[in-house]
């Protein structure tokens, strides 16, 4: 059976072979590009990168992982499930940064 790809999975960096016997064969990982985030942070003085990307396993294809690496090891490993609510945030940060969100006020309660 041709191998189906998720629509993140990159090529480059998919070791997933193209035909596959069965489910149970499967073997390899559809793995994204790598985005390099800057780690820069001025105030204590360090440096370096960290590259985030998403992996899945051709044989639980289930899961979705957003992983992150440091001088190439993988430090990270969060299923995808939980990294949606950050992911939310940071689409609403961006939508009030392009200007086609805007910022709002807050309805408190008089106590609070
Ligand atoms: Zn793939």
């Amino acid at each position: 059976m041709n191998t189906l790809h998720p629509t993140w999975c990159d090529p480059a960096h998919c070791d997933v072979p193209d035909r596959q016997a069965s489910l149970f064969a499967r073997g390899g990982a559809h793995r994204s590009k790598l985005v390099p985030l800057n780690l820069e942070t001025e105030a204590r003085g360090e440096t370096g990168w960290l590259y985030a990307g998403l992996s899945q396993s051709a044989r639980s294809p289930a899961g979705v992982f957003l992983k992150w690496i440091i001088n190439g090891e993988i430090v990270g490993h969060i299923p995808l499930e939980q990294a949606e609510p950050l992911a939310w945030l940071i689409a609403d940060a961006l939508a009030n940064l392009r200007g086609d969100d805007q910022p709002v006020e807050h309805t408190k309660a008089p106590d609070q």
